[in-house]
């Protein structure tokens, strides 16, 4: 296994990686807000965060991995305006909170497993941690960093110069890009609220020292993240948006309370576009992975589209790109298949270099899609072998795009000319009627074509020549 380097947005390079506690890496994973269905640009993050997972173990070490649900506390923008999201769709589906993130959490674990998205070791939801967070609060008030409002607790960030030191946003600037100031008790526009006094006709609302209230979003993660993971972790991850305001506040809190950020690596997954724009829930031109498998794909193709881009670029979602991944992963599927059981003699440097090569790339900040061209040229060797197959399916470990699987004779026919296809019904409708000289100028014809046909007991099966 070569040394692991990942590019840290903290200290923007790539850095050396090396677990803090022996062999366990501890990693804390900005999760989903429950309240609608998580589109592909969510789940493209999430599979960056499992690639990240099982590159790790890939390297021999054991996972301590923690994702939030937030349940609560995700106001309608990212800072501190509008309505909590949870209590938003809750009130337009004449619901409880709790069935709403009840039903979605559901979904987007079903999701993530249909992706093979491995599930973090603890899930921890924000509704079930509102104490941690309250005492998280009280002790930032205790070291001065927290003043009240009528409408909250906030955050003091003029306390902590180091603001901004993940995305590198000053607090002058901070001052010159924040919009027109609706709370005028705020001391500094990017001040944020750890916990927000709740009117009496809020639905989600809980015992606080300030009276009944609910917290602000960010402070779930850094209470949370403390819980399960201590005091300074190994890696914190999320997607690029998340940069400038959520993990600036969540490392503010962590700082003013412990004097250091939790994680000593930041990770951000890049996002995805659609039609080169941006995608979002509130744009309407987001697709789930239901709509996905409606219009004919499985969600591997889906994963196998992301695995195409490494993590830390923009990947543009087309449904051509979606039509060449599926092609391509039945392609390589039928490729890997040749060579299980197959009795020839790899050469060994040869599969020797391939497998360094990939543990090199994976290695350096998780260069799948070059890792994916290696597992490419393995299945493409002349020499068909059972030692290939054995080294693709470790390689598949970390991609998990089922490269074992055997593609089945429907799946090819999707992929064949639909005109070949009607000729084939042609031919056995002609049969069936017993107009055999029909049936047999029909598969001369399909010959011509270069196509073979094969009648079996199951019906008729055909290949190319
Ligand atoms: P949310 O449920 O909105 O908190 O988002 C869940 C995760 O998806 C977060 O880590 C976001 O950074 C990420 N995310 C949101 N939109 C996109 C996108 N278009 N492409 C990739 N990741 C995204
Ligand atoms: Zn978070």
């Amino acid at each position: 296994m070569n040394e692991l380097k990942f590019f840290n947005t903290l200290t923007r390079k790539k850095d050396d990686f090396k677990p803090l506690d022996g062999n366990t890496v501890r990693i804390y994973s900005c999760g989903p807000t429950v309240y609608n269905y998580a589109h592909i640009g969510n789940l493209r993050t999430y599979i960056f965060m499992d690639l990240l997972r099982r590159t790790l173990r890939f390297g021999g070490y054991d996972l301590k991995h923690v994702m939030n649900i937030t349940d609560v506390g995700h106001l309608v923008s990212d800072g501190d305006e509008g309505e909590d999201k949870m209590a938003k769709t809750a009130r337009e589906q004449k619901k409880t909170p709790l069935e709403i993130a009840a039903y979605y959490t559901g979904v987007f674990l079903k999701d993530i497993d249909r992706l093979h998205i491995e599930r973090p070791e603890i899930i921890a939801k924000a509704t079930e941690h509102i104490q941690e967070m309250i005492d998280f609060v009280v002790a930032l008030d205790g070291k001065g960093y927290a003043y009240e409002t009528s409408d909250g607790i906030y955050y003091d960030i003029e306390k902590f110069p180091r603001y901004g030191m993940l995305s590198g946003i000053s607090l002058e600037d901070q001052q010159a890009g924040a919009r027109v100031e609706v709370n005028s008790e705020k001391k500094h526009p990017a001040d944020f609220a750890l916990w927000k006094k709740a009117p009496k006709e809020h639905i989600m609302q809980w015992e606080s020292p300030w009276g009944m209230g609910y917290p602000g979003w960010h402070i779930e993660c850094s209470a949370m993240g403390l819980k399960y993971l201590g005091e300074e972790f190994d890696i914190h991850t999320g997607g690029v948006d998340h940069i400038p305001i959520h993990h600036e506040n969540e490392i503010a809190q962590t700082c003013g309370l412990l004097g250091h950020p939790a994680a000593r690596f930041w990770l951000h997954g890049e996002f995805m576009l659609v039609n080169n724009g941006k995608m979002s829930k509130s744009l309407g031109n987001t697709y789930t992975i239901d709509q996905l498998i409606e219009k004919g794909y499985d969600p591997l193709d889906f994963r196998y589209f992301c695995l195409n881009a490494h993590y830390r670029s923009k990947l543009n979602f087309t449904f051509e790109g979606m039509d060449s991944a599926k092609k391509s992963l039945k392609n390589l599927r039928n490729a890997v298949q040749k060579h299980k059981g197959a009795e020839g003699k790899a050469d060994a440097d040869v599969l020797k270099k391939l497998e360094a090569d990939f543990s090199e790339a994976v290695c350096d900040d998780l260069n799948i899609p070059k890792a994916l061209g290696l597992v490419w040229n393995m299945a493409r060797l002349e020499t068909k072998s059972d030692e290939v197959y054995r080294l693709i399916l470790k390689c598949d470990d970390i991609l998990s795009l089922s490269l074992d699987k055997v593609v089945e004779e429907k799946e090819e026919e999707a992929d064949v000319d639909p005109e070949i296809l009607a000729l084939i019904e042609q031919r056995t409708a002609a049969k069936k009627a017993k107009n055999y000289a029909e049936a047999d100028a029909i598969r001369a014809k399909l010959l011509e074509m270069g196509i073979l046909l094969e009648d079996t007991p199951s019906g008729v099966k055909f290949r190319r020549k």
